[in-house]
């Protein structure tokens, strides 16, 4: 047993201690979880519905307290803390109702009498989940998992193990059964072992391409099915006859929410050089106006990152940019986690801005002079998340949306996560689909039934 101790970003204070999971006690609550998943999958989508209505409820009544811990544990500004909260509870809510009808049976005629597919729930599912949205990434999740009748169980990142316990505490407060969702405090390097389990059945993680090779390759090793929710670079594509002003709020948000620190951020500002100087100009006013702080304070925007180390990565980024020609327009320095708003101009593709994902507030910007051309950079990457593009003419940007490799084309909106739509990547931003009926079929088992 060893053990894991929280630190708070922002001030450097302990939060608590935590004594991981042993070899025995991972064991024991694989076992138990495999066990209830016979019970479960008994229960009636009415049952269910109730639960996770429950759970919905329950979010919403101890708002503060999840999002308290969530602060303290990254230093996310307590308003964001909150409005994730508030999206869980959606996520609860839209499974409620719509597991049901995402897992009707699909009949197909053939010449049998009768014959169709039915969706059954598979069993143990393990999530190796990441500390950025430390709530919303799990329960996108945990939702469709136990609506389906599977079980989760969560390895959360260790630097959010207390929001990992809350989550937990969520679903025992709601009523769901003992072990339906249980927490493992582990470290990674206890995954292995994990997935090797025969009570486990399928893994999904969310979080970097190192971490999602290394559980694919043990879970292809055992042929247990994963879903991987890996990096991005976006692209913010900005056509010349798009809406400057709309455009500058939207993509100031799309890099700089959450500290910068999401998968589907705006990493890579790129704009059309006929209008480059006017909107650069537009942003940084905008950028200037974001509010530094406290992240325990309302009107914090910016908090620090989540820990001093990832900050320190994106200072070496940025250094190495402005080294190699890049242009400094605002921000760019470090003080402990903290790391200020930065936005740096004359990227080129071969620049670490440009190459690398950055996950944190730093912007960068390329210009472009043809359609094409911004295609072919938004293209210029390792990973296919999402792009934006920005234009008044929505009729020429859909149809060339499928030239872009990504697993999402928002026109005129930052690319966002909707519990409606499906949600994932292509290249090395992984494989699979989480949300809408896409993500509650990856672990479901499609049983053919053929009737003479
Ligand atoms: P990370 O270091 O990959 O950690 C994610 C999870 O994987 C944590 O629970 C971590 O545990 C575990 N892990 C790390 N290395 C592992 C290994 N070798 N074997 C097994 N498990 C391992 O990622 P992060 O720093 O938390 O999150 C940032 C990354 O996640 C970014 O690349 C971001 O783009 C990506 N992300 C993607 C999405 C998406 O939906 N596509 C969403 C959010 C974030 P420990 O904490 O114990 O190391």
């Amino acid at each position: 047993m060893t053990k894991v101790t929280s630190i708070n970003p922002y001030n450097g204070d302990e939060i608590k201690t935590f004594k991981t999971h042993t070899k025995v006690e991972i064991s024991e609550i694989l076992n138990k979880a495999d066990k209830r998943f016979y019970s479960w999958r008994e229960t009636t989508f009415a049952h269910r519905k109730k639960l996770m209505l429950a759970a919905a409820a329950e979010l919403k009544k101890n708002i503060k307290e999840y999002a308290e811990t969530m602060t303290a544990e990254i230093g996310k500004p307590i308003s964001q803390s909150i409005a994730e909260i508030e999206k869980c509870a959606w996520v609860c809510e839209y499974y409620a109702e719509q597991a049901e009808d995402h897992m009707a049976n699909s009949i197909i005629k053939t010449d049998a009498h009768k014959s169709y597919t039915s969706y059954e729930p598979i069993g143990v599912v393990l999530a190796v989940m990441p500390w950025n949205y430390p709530f919303w990434q799990v329960f996108r999740f945990a939702a469709p998992a136990l609506m389906a009748g599977n079980i989760g169980v969560l390895k959360h990142a260790s630097n959010v193990f207390g929001s990992a316990l809350n989550i937990e505490k969520v679903f025992k407060r709601a009523g769901f059964p003992d072990n339906c969702f249980i927490t493992l405090l582990v470290g990674s390097e206890s995954i292995e072992e994990v997935i090797e389990n025969p009570n486990i059945k399928a893994v999904t993680l969310t979080g970097s391409g190192p971490a999602g090779s290394a559980v694919a390759a043990t879970a292809g090793k055992h042929i247990k099915k994963t879903v991987l929710e890996l990096g991005g670079n976006n692209a913010l594509v900005v056509m010349k006859d798009c809406d400057i002003d709309k455009t500058v709020d939207i993509c100031v948000q799309a890099r700089f929410q959450n500290t910068g620190q999401s998968c589907i951020a705006g990493k890579r500002l790129l704009i059309d050089d006929k209008i480059s100087e006017v909107f650069i100009e537009k942003l940084l006013v905008k950028v200037r106006e974001l509010k530094s702080g406290d992240p325990m304070e309302e009107e914090t925007y910016i908090g620090t990152m989540a820990r001093e180390d990832l900050a320190k990565e994106l200072e070496q980024q940025v250094k190495n940019t402005i080294k190699a020609g890049g242009k400094l327009e605002i921000g760019g320095k470090r003080q402990g986690a903290y790391f200020e708003p930065t936005v740096v101009s004359n990227v080129s593709p071969t620049m670490d801005m440009f190459k690398q994902e950055t996950f944190g507030p730093a912007l960068s910007i390329t210009t472009f002079k043809t359609v094409d051309e911004a295609i072919e950079l938004s293209n210029n990457s390792r990973f296919g998340l999402g792009v934006s593009i920005f234009t008044k003419n929505i009729e020429a940007a859909e149809k060339i949306a499928y030239k872009f490799d990504e697993g999402a084309v928002f026109i005129n909106s930052l690319v966002k996560s909707d519990p409606r739509l499906p949600f994932g990547g292509v290249k090395e931003s992984g494989y699979g689909r989480e949300l809408s009926e896409h993500g509650i079929r990856e672990f479901l088992n499609r049983k053919t039934i053929y009737i003479n």
